[in-house]
Formats: C-alpha cells, structure tokens, sequence
C-alpha cells in the first residue's frame, strides 16, 4: 500500500481530525465533487437527472460507527421516509447502508430488527434490492452472518464483498450456494497484509478472478452480480471475457460512485450494460470522503486547489 493512501486511510479514522477536517470550508466544497449535497432531496434530485440518462441509482445516506443505540433509530426512521420519498418520485432507487450506521457496534439484534423493517418497506413499496456495505475486516464475519440470516427471510438483500482479502474467494463461492446478490469491490480500508493482498496488481488479478466466477453463476441466472468499480481495465477484461464465455450484456452490472467516470458510465450504459450510479448524502462525509482521496491521493490537488481558489 502507498505512503499517500496509508496516511490518508489513518486520517480517516483520527478522532481529532474527524472533529476539525469537516468545519474547514474549502474542504467543504471540495467534497461535493463527490456528492450532490447533504439533504436526501439533493441526492434524489441527482438521482432523477441520472434517470433521464438512463442509468439508475443506488442512494446511501452517509454514516458508520454510531455509539448511542437511539441514533440508529433516527437512520431507521430517515430510511423508512425515504423509502416513500423515492415511491412517490417514482426513481429507479435502490439503497444501499452501513450495518454500523443502525447500531451494529452496540445490538446486533436491534440492527436487525431495524434493517428488516426498512428491507420489508422496500420490497413493498419499491420491489427492488436494498445492499449492505462492507466495512473494515473486523465487521465481515460478522456481516455476512448477518447477510445470510435476512437472505433467509428476506430475498431482496443484496451484499458487498472486498476482493482485497483473501478469504474473499472462499465466501464468493459459498455465497453463490445460497443464491445471494453480490456487489463486488476491491475494498477501501486499511488492512494487514496478514489478510489482504497489498499490491494493486494482485488486488486486480483476484478481482478479475472473482468477477469471472460470479459471472458464469449470473449466467446461469443463480445470482446478481454487481461491479463496483471505476478501473477501466477490469470493465474492459470482464466485457472481452463475457463475450468469450457468452455471457448476455444485461447479466453483467456496473455500479460507480457520483462523480468518477460519468462519461464512462453514460458509454457502458448506451451500449446495453447494466450501470448504477452511487449516489451518497449526508453531513457525517469525513470518513468516506478521506477514502476516497485515498483511493486517487491526487484527488488531495484538488483539494488544496480549492483552498487557494
Ligand atoms: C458502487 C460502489 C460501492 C462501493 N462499496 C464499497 C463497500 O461497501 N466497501 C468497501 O470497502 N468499498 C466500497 N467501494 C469502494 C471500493 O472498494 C474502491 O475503494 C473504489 O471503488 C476504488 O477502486 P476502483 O475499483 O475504482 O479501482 P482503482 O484502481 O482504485 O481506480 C481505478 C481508476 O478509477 C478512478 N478512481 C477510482 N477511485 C477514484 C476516486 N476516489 N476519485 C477519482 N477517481 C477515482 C481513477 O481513474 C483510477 O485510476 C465501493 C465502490 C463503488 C464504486
């Protein structure tokens, strides 16, 4: 891993910094390359121009890592109202969350009472899937227990999963037993080489490995696969290797954040493949938005950029 990324994934969860970094107002409107605004009728209004493109949304109000068990029930509520939001606005809308941003640090049991009310809510009203994020290595076990538990008594749940830990090939596979819908990554925290790969090209080189083995299941019409990624080597590699393996255009999903690749996105999604743009929200933006400089540090320019400006 990079010094630049390193340093900016520690930055990430430095308490001082979390408190001090996000009241800096060129910081502030730096980050809205990266987000539309901090009020869900922002995210919506993007969602919507996205629409008219063609290319639905996944929505995620930004949060992780609450500590008083009630701030869970506000996310709860918030999703539940936006849940009727999306219904009414009639968007091609899916969600996606963080498990620690419902309370998983503090009741599991609450977490899932509280997932399952919003999943049920969005299977009623908007038919579509709703995804757990995966976060850092300490929540995986954890949150694919979680995963194949709602799986079991809700269908419309769907799962991120990192190609940049080795045990990633091993849950793929039993993933797929279970019919699951997978968004896959290359992950975005920092980890020991003890449990993930820490060079690029070896990340890649899995990611490439996985996808291939979540298509042909997709082929096969057994699962969702989803790519979130913006490396246009992988997207090329995966669109040769499909046509190779006859894999139909629409089994094969895109998902990109807001702001990166837009012009890719509108090319992959007029050629007839699946995309979905992430669109985030939120004002708790410090944490994911210093993993996204971490993963393109030159982004940290653009930042400084707009001190100067
Ligand atoms: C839809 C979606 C959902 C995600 N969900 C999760 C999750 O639940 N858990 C998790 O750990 N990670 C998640 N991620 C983040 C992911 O793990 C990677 O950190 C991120 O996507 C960057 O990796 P990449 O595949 O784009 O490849 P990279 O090799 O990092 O980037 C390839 C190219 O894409 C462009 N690019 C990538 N990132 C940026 C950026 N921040 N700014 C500008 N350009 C950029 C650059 O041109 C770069 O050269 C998600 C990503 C996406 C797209």
């Amino acid at each position: 891993m990079s010094l630049p990324r390193n340093i900016l994934l520690w930055a990430s969860e430095n308490k001082l910094m979390r408190n001090k970094i996000p009241k800096l107002k060129f910081v502030k409107s730096a980050v809205q390359k990266f987000m539309p605004g901090e009020k869900p009728e922002n995210a919506l209004t993007a969602a919507s121009h996205f629409d008219l493109l063609g290319i639905p949304s996944v929505v995620t109000r930004l949060g992780e890592n609450i500590t008083k068990i009630e701030e869970g029930e506000e996310v709860c509520n918030h999703y539940l109202d936006l849940v009727d939001e999306i219904e009414n606005k009639k968007l091609n809308i899916e969600l996606s969350l963080k498990l620690t941003q419902l309370g998983f640090d503090i009741s599991e049991e609450e977490t899932y009472n509280r997932f399952k009310l919003i999943t049920q809510k969005v299977k009623d009203k908007l038919g579509n899937v709703i995804w757990i994020d995966m976060e850092g290595s300490a929540y995986t076990q954890n949150t694919i227990d979680f995963y194949k538990k709602i799986k079991n008594e809700c269908e419309n749940v769907g799962l991120c999963l990192q190609a940049y830990l080795y045990r990633t090939e091993k849950d793929v596979k039993d993933l797929i037993n279970i019919g699951a819908n997978i968004r896959l990554v290359k992950g975005a925290y920092k980890e020991s080489p003890e449990i993930a790969f820490a060079q690029k090209k070896d990340v890649d080189q899995n990611y490439i490995r996985l996808a291939e083995t979540l298509l042909l299941a997709a082929k096969e019409n057994n699962i969702r696969a989803a790519f979130g990624t913006h490396d246009e080597n992988i997207i090329y590699a995966l669109i040769k290797w499909s046509k190779q393996s006859n894999i139909q255009k629409d089994k094969i999903e895109f998902q990109m954040l807001y702001g990166i690749k837009k012009e890719k996105q509108k090319n992959l999604a007029g050629r007839g493949y699946a995309v979905r743009v992430l669109i985030s929200y939120g004002e708790y933006w410090y944490p994911w938005y210093m993993r996204r400089l971490a993963e393109r540090p030159a982004n940290v320019l653009f930042v400084l950029k707009n001190m100067f400006s």
